[in-house]
């Protein structure tokens, strides 16, 4: 498992405002880069053996007053900028699901800060296309409605395009939204695929994958029933013991999750329902930038309307990375 990342099933947990503010600021403002270096004084060991209480307790009046100063620069800048660029063209599409006075309100405060709402036919539209695209959807919203965000895919594989879920109109200027569909991804395979996938492409996939996760955090989800079933050949057949043991090597580098089980995985049921439950998925990984779904069968259209990446075992093999890391290049 690569340093640093997480496991990836982790339940999204209720984000603290302020470590999300942090957090994005340092990726939006390289530029500030000079001021946070100033953090490692942080880790300067006062010479204790011999101090009286008075000095630990001045040096630490010391260290919390730098902390707050190097926080205040930093926060007065950053809304400095994020003031300046409301004056520019930022643009934004609001989810609205309803007639709720909510949506209305947030609209009229971010035109009224600058911001430019755009419809969806002109997300893509070539001469601002490289103007940062803002999506909004209310943190409510995100369980029932994310999907019906138009055009999704396409806004997940624009570079310029960042998704914000919001709990109050202000969340968005006061930079206290929750940031959506960030980086990485997830891929499922469907049941055909995995059963009939060779141990050298076992083998691609998980270099796929750690290629891909020198970007961002990238898993491969397996169906708790597909996982079971691949154990039990690989008692019966040497060629299915070598894929169980390269997706045990995956596992154990955290590249590989087996789901947990779900109604998918009930045997009266023919074959998961694979739309669905990519979406759930999407819900529970609210970071993740790419669903991918792997299938040689003819997928239907309602997974890219979904967001949902599909490719075949081949095209995944492929082209997978050339695909989804333009956001990073
Ligand atoms: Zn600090
Ligand atoms: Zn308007
Ligand atoms: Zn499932």
């Amino acid at each position: 498992m690569a340093p640093g990342i997480p496991p990836f099933t982790t339940p999204m947990k209720k984000y603290q405002k302020r470590d999300f503010k942090e957090d994005s600021s340092s990726r939006r403002l390289e530029n500030m880069s000079t001021r946070i270096a100033i953090h490692p004084s942080h880790s300067v060991v006062p010479e204790s053996d011999n101090s009286d209480d008075s000095s630990a307790g001045n040096y630490f009046d010391f260290c919390s007053q730098l902390k707050k100063e190097v926080d205040d620069i930093f926060h007065s800048s950053l809304n400095s900028v994020v003031k300046k660029s409301c004056k520019c063209k930022n643009r934004f599409f609001l989810l609205a699901t309803s007639d709720d006075a909510f949506f209305k309100k947030t609209h009229v405060f971010l035109e009224s800060e600058g911001h430019v709402s755009v419809q969806p036919s002109d997300f893509f539209k070539r001469e601002i296309r490289s103007s940062p695209l803002l999506i909004i959807v209310r943190n409510v919203d995100i369980a029932k409605h994310i999907f019906e965000v138009p055009h999704l895919l396409e806004l997940r594989k624009s570079p310029h395009v960042q998704f914000a879920g919001i709990d109050e109109p202000e969340d968005v200027v006061n930079l206290t939204y929750q940031e959506l569909f960030i980086t990485g991804g997830f891929v499922m395979f469907d049941r055909e695929a995995i059963e009939s996938i060779s141990s050298d492409n076992i083998n691609k996939v998980w270099g796929i994958l750690k290629t891909l996760c020198k970007t961002g955090k990238w898993k491969w989800v397996l169906h708790y029933r597909d996982s079971r079933c691949l154990k039990e050949n690989a008692r019966l057949c040497p060629k299915a013991r070598e894929k169980e043991y390269l997706l045990n090597k995956c596992k154990e580098e955290g590249l590989l999750d087996i789901l947990s089980y779900h109604e998918c995985d009930l045997m009266t049921r023919q074959e998961p329902n694979y739309l669905q439950c990519l979406c759930h998925q999407q819900v529970q990984n609210i970071s993740a930038r790419y669903p991918v779904f792997v299938s040689d069968l003819k997928t239907d259209c309602r997974f890219e309307k979904n967001g949902i990446m599909t490719m075949t075992v081949d095209s995944f093999l492929m082209g997978l990375i050339s695909k989804t890391t333009n956001r990073f290049v």
